[in-house]
């Protein structure tokens, strides 16, 4: 990354660990952090003294004064001039940390009540050499609790082995640390659940327990089940299985609309010129019911509903056989980006067009060389006065043989780092010198393009964000299209049914391997929905999920490839044959959704680069 941009990013970190920063700083930052391993690093270093922070006793800091009303706001409006003027001077490598230790100092006088987090638990150690100070704090994370420690009095340089013990008795190791002269704090992950938690502890370098606390089993959920209106923080459930009658009302109204108005006949396949212009005019009949982007703000043109009606709204579509959306890339992934990083020109421009489809998007982002390596991509583009001149080729662009309009990533500044000096341009495909070679499939349609950039000039006011910081922009966008549960559960329970009903017909429904793997199948689809539940529970409350989001993309994408794969076994001779006697009762749409499933695994990022960030970025583990 250049300094430039880096500077901009770590002036908000000590306001991220206070949890001071606006949603768009929020994904703006996670974005940054994603790419940029120096700054993930200033980051961790941070966190201890914020923790400092959130750990210091009340107890011993006597009666704290009382704080005017209005003293935070004004704190931190401070704290913002001060950033601007910062950004003026030369800026230092310290500059983050030296606005969070003033934040974190400034607050320090007051802010000494934190509020309960139902996610935080001290324990103090009742095996402690004598002379030593410690204290562990356990945050439950995704998979295991997360170990914090506050330790004082061990010899300096000596290293320590830190484990948490399950109820078996079993230690299960987090990592090692070395005692400093003087208070070390420690943070390490492990895989080890909260409720499977009995003790954690220290062990020297010869395996000898030296501390050790002991941990409470939780608390049991005192109420039940709501997300809508806790009355507590702590009161904050996993996820929330019930709808609320608003909801069930709103999911009545939809299912009446999608059955008065899904076209009776098959629209012609998207992937054609006829098709895709029949897809466009049914998103505009979506548009005038209000259905589309209704997710959205209702400043940028949406209804402002709620995820979770979204979600029942993706549901009803699907069960009711609702013609393939090809304005996905638009809704979902151009639009939100726009809204965190556009001009209010900007949104003006293009967000309106996405509703009524009058724009529709399409990805530039991956090229021949540059795939799961996005960063190698080598589509470059030159300043020359008010445009860029774009040179290069993108290709696997769904639908791109017949989009309006693409948002690419480009190179601005090839002796930059790879990450750095890339760029995030709004193309209008009718440019001149834009070319999509359409490329056809073995069903002889052409889903995909290569899209060809020869010389072609881009307004230098379609660039969203900033010259040079399009990876944090990219990385955004990925992260719309990763934590939106993208398949809907709907889909494969209604394909297990679709089994049973074709097992029964072909007279394998007494099989008990039959049986056995439709139950598998049903299990998955369960466990996937209860995942989808909980996603949403937490996007309702406004959380990101970050690198968690992995696990879902590799959740739905390997059941869909189980599911349609049994069918075949199911289907039989009628896998390959269409006939009016095939026992499944939509057998060509059974089929494409066959041969698609075997692309889920690659789109939205492969399993193995799910399965990476999860091991690194999840579980911790090391780099491989
Ligand atoms: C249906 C579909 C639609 C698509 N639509 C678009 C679109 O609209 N716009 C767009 O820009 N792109 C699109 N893509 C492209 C997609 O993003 C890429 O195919 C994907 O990122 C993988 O890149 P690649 O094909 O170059 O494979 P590669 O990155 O070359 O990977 C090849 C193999 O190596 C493995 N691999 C690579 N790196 C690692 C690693 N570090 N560790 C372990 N294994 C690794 C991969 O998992 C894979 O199995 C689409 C793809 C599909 C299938």
């Amino acid at each position: 990354m250049t300094d430039e941009v880096c500077r901009r990013w770590r002036d908000l970190l000590g306001a991220s660990l206070l949890d001071r920063l606006s949603p768009e700083e929020r994904i703006g930052l996670e974005a940054h952090l994603d790419g940029c391993a120096e700054c993930r690093a200033e980051l961790a270093e941070l966190r201890p003294v914020a923790s400092a922070l959130a750990a210091a006793d009340p107890a011993h800091l006597g009666t704290p004064p009382s704080p005017p009303a209005e003293l935070a706001d004004r704190v931190f409006a401070h704290v913002r001039t001060v950033r601007r003027l910062e950004r003026r001077r030369r800026w230092t490598l310290r500059a983050g940390a030296g606005i969070a230790a003033a934040v974190i100092a400034i607050s320090v006088a007051f802010v000494v009540r934190p509020a309960p987090n139902p996610e935080r638990e001290d324990f103090p150690f009742t095996t402690l050499p004598a002379g030593v100070v410690a204290k562990a704090t356990l945050y439950r994370r995704t998979p295991g609790v997360e170990v914090w420690l506050q330790v004082q009095g061990l010899a300096p340089g000596a290293t320590y082995a830190v484990w948490v013990e399950r109820s078996n008795g079993e230690r299960v190791r987090c990592g090692t640390f070395n005692a400093v002269a003087g208070n070390a704090h420690v943070v390490l992950p492990s895989t080890v659940r909260r409720p499977d938690t009995i003790a954690v502890g220290v062990s020297d370098s010869h395996g000898h327990v030296v501390m050790r606390a002991p941990v409470a089993p939780p608390k049991p959920p005192s109420r039940r089940h709501s997300i809508r209106a806790p009355a507590s923080p702590d009161a904050r459930p996993a996820m929330d299985l019930r709808y609320s009658d608003h909801e069930e009302a709103f999911r009545t109204e939809a299912r009446d609309w999608l059955r008065a108005n899904v076209p009776a006949e098959r629209l012609p396949v998207a992937d054609t010129r006829e098709g895709f212009e029949a897809h466009r005019a049914w998103e505009r009949t979506l548009h005038a019911a209000g259905y589309a982007g209704m997710h959205w703000p209702e400043a940028y043109g949406g209804k402002g509903a709620s995820v979770v009606q979204q979600a029942i709204f993706v549901e009803e579509y699907l069960l009711a056989g609702g013609p393939e959306r090809i304005n996905t890339l638009g809704l979902n992934l151009m639009g939100p980006t726009l809204m965190v990083y556009g001009t209010e020109e900007q949104k003006h421009r293009w967000l309106p067009r996405i509703l009524s489809a009058d724009d529709v998007w399409s990805q530039g982002f991956s090229e021949p060389d540059a795939g799961s390596d996005l960063a190698g991509l080598k589509t470059r583009a030159v300043r020359d006065g008010e445009a860029f001149v774009v040179n290069g080729q993108k290709i696997w662009t769904s639908y791109g043989a017949f989009t309006d309009w693409i948002f690419a990533v480009v190179r601005t500044d090839p002796e930059a780092l790879r990450h750095a000096g890339i760029t995030f341009l709004a193309i209008d495909m009718r440019s001149e010198g834009v070319e999509a070679r359409p490329i056809v499939q073995l069903d002889g349609h052409a889903g995909f393009a290569e899209v060809f950039f020869t010389d072609v000039r881009v307004p230098a006011d379609q660039v969203i964000g900033e010259v040079n910081d399009g990876w944090s922009v990219a990385m955004t966008t990925l992260g719309f299209e990763r934590d939106a549960p993208a398949a809907s559960p709907a889909r494969y329970l209604r394909a297990v049914n679709d089994l049973i009903g074709a097992a029964r017909a072909r007279g394998m429904d007494g099989d008990p391997v039959v049986r056995d793997r439709i139950a598998e199948l049903y299990a998955g689809a369960q466990a996937y929905r209860a995942h989808a539940l909980r996603t949403l529970t937490r996007l309702s409350r406004g959380e990101r999920l970050g690198a968690e989001a992995s696990m879902t993309k590799l959740l739905w994408s390997e059941l869909e490839q189980r599911t349609y794969e049994f069918g075949r076994d199911v289907l039989g001779p009628y896998a390959e044959v269409l006939s009016p006697e095939s026992p499944m009762r939509d057998a060509r749409l059974w089929n494409a959704y066959y041969w698609f499933a075997r692309a889920a695994t690659i789109y939205a990022g492969t399993s193995e680069i799910q399965r990476n960030i999860i091991s690194e970025r999840v579980l911790g583990l090391p780099k491989g």
